[in-house]
């Protein structure tokens, strides 16, 4: 059987600020339930969620002498909390303070996650009597763990495969060139092919150039990342790493996700009876304020509200939308500027829009099976979680041809795949773009039939993690058949 470690940085239910967490919490179940061993390690912030936790034994971490202690949630001796009070039960986030500012001491807090990952990758954690065949790494929070693994096999011990995944280039962990002394890592290695990245010292850098393997969340997330514009700084790289390379669509979780059975939802409805949808979008309507009128064309946004989310498209086109009579919700935070912008507009519109600043789990669902169609014009989107759960929730999402979004989402005009037309989709990402697609949709929403059909292909999709998992289980046999044969 293979064992396989995750390492991630939050994890649904105990941690989350964004898709990452979401990923931490289903895909190792769902490889778990394809026959794989799977632990998962991630840090304690203290949350209340976790219920009863029992004490699994304590690591020493080699040079820095810090001595840290893994625990389990009873029942789940399978999930591993890494517990450090001093550097994870903070008020605050897990990578900000209270007032949104990194924590200065990001780079100690991290390099012991990723010390204590190689600890327990190497078989020395003796409490644990376990030892993986694969450590899967992820974002920059994790992107040590390659190189640790590979300065060990300098000295000749032996190690598992590392597999690491980019699901937020954008974020690189950078941080001061001094910063690898104190952290005990060899100077020599500050050049372009090791931990250097324009003139800092990257843990995403040193993820990307140690691993076995590299994989993002989206085919189309793969091929961008190596051109300028979607890079980040770091395409050279990725283009001498192009082999090893590679994109696998996340999933979502389908039974938090479900129509048919959301708690959050006042009705429930599925593809087959989507009368249900009908009540939750006059019950959105009700509850928000808005003039309850099934006819009207109701757009959803959940977002970060940020530049990379198309914020400020959304905000450009808000005015000829609402003067057109079309009623828009927002959830989100973010930019204070946008906050201020969409705060603003719907004081202005109180029966048309609602800007919600918050961050609001059973919203988001009721947004979601409320809205006629759902925006996400992000500039860049790795994978995205919110169209799929938009498509499997019979609302339209309309997006812009990026990364995941392009993967999942084919536009209602196109003519080659006539089959999968599930949504709206523009080329640039530029607001008139954005202004003319959703234009289109609201001409398709005056259509029933046509907006029934589409629905209907929406939500036949499979957006489970069965697939996604299957994919990484036969990657993960792949590094490893290639280790074997010493490539
Ligand atoms: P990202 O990870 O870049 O923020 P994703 O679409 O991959 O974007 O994932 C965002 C996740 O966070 C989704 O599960 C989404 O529903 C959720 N989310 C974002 N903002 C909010 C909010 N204000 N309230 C509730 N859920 C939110």
């Amino acid at each position: 059987m293979l064992r396989t470690l995750f390492v991630f940085s939050e994890m649904v239910p105990y941690s989350k600020t964004g898709g990452l967490a979401d990923v931490g919490g289903a895909l190792p179940l769902a490889l778990r339930q394809l026959g794989a061993e799977v632990r998962v390690l991630v840090p304690y912030y203290g949350c209340p969620a976790t219920g009863d936790m029992r004490w699994c034994c304590a690591v020493n971490v080699p040079y820095t002498g810090e001595t840290a202690e893994l625990w389990s949630p009873v029942g789940e001796a399978q999930i591993l909390f890494l517990r450090y009070p001093a550097y994870y039960e903070r008020d605050g986030g897990p990578y900000q303070d209270t007032q949104g500012e990194d924590w200065p001491d990001n780079d100690r807090r991290f390099a012991l996650l990723n010390r204590v990952a190689v600890e327990i990758a190497q078989g020395r954690v003796s409490g644990l009597n376990w030892r993986p065949d694969i450590v899967h790494a992820n974002d920059w929070q994790t992107g040590l763990i390659p190189y640790l693994l590979d300065l060990e096999a300098r000295i000749g011990a032996a190690r598992p495969a590392v597999l690491f995944t980019i699901h937020n280039l954008a974020y690189q962990g950078r941080f001061a060139p001094g910063a690898m002394a104190p952290l005990h890592l060899p100077a020599a290695d500050f050049h372009w092919l090791g931990t250097e990245l324009y003139g800092a010292f990257s843990f995403m850098k040193a993820g990307l150039a140690y691993s076995d393997q590299i994989t993002t969340v989206s085919p189309t997330y793969a091929e961008e990342i190596q051109s300028s514009a979607f890079g980040m700084g770091l395409d050279g790289l990725l283009q001498t790493r192009s082999e090893h390379l590679s994109g696998i669509l996340n999933g979502i979780d389908a039974i938090h996700w479900n129509p048919g059975a959301d708690p959050y939802l006042p009705a429930h409805y599925s593809l087959q009876d989507r009368l249900g949808k009908a009540q939750c979008k006059a019950q959105l309507q009700s509850s928000l304020g808005l003039r309850p009128d099934p006819h009207v064309f109701l757009l959803g946004m959940i977002s970060r509200l940020v530049e990379q989310k198309g914020t400020d498209m959304v905000l450009d086109i808000l005015p000829d939308l609402l003067r057109r009579g079309m009623q828009v919700v927002v959830l989100g935070s973010g930019d204070k500027s946008f906050e201020r912008q969409l705060l603003e507009m719907a004081a202005a519109h109180p029966t048309q829009m609602v800007a919600r600043i918050t961050f609001d789990e059973g919203l988001s669902h009721r947004i979601e099976a409320g809205a006629d169609a759902f925006l996400m014009p992000s500039r860049f989107e790795p994978c995205g979680l919110n169209q799929m759960y938009s498509l499997r929730y019979g609302t339209l999402p309309i997006v812009h041809r990026t990364g995941g979004l392009a993967d999942t989402v084919t536009d209602a005009d196109d003519f080659r795949h006539p089959l999968q037309r599930n949504g709206f989709v523009f080329d640039r990402p530029h607001s008139d773009a954005l202004h003319d697609a959703v234009l289109r949709a609201e001409a398709l929403f005056r259509q029933p039939a046509l907006w029934s059909h589409l629905q209907d292909q929406a939500m036949a999709g499979d957006y489970s993690w069965q697939h996604s998992a299957r994919a990484y289980l036969q990657l993960y046999h792949e590094v490893l058949a290639r280790r074997a044969g010493g490539h």
